[in-house]
């Protein structure tokens, strides 16, 4: 899933419990997978193809890529028992 906006030319990255973009902005909860007008950042399934990766969002992939793998199972593991 990624975040876009019209009001921005970049797209962004989701965090981990998708009402966030790894950058911090706040995301609408709602998918909108055709061109939309709205300055709202929504979601959207399939990768803009017409927009660069926000430079804050790509900076946080490779800082977190692989660091954050094992904390996520981590967490995943702990609210089933
Ligand atoms: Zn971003």
């Amino acid at each position: 899933m990624y975040a876009k906006s019209s009001i921005d030319d970049s797209y962004h990255l989701l965090a981990a419990d998708e009402q966030q973009t790894l950058c911090g902005l706040d995301v609408a909860p709602i998918i909108i997978d055709r061109p939309a007008k709205t300055s709202a950042l929504h979601l959207t399934s399939q990768k803009p193809t017409d927009r660069a990766l926000c430079p804050k969002c790509a900076e946080c992939t490779l800082a977190n890529d692989w660091s954050q793998l094992p904390h996520r199972d981590n967490l995943r593991k702990s609210k089933r028992v």
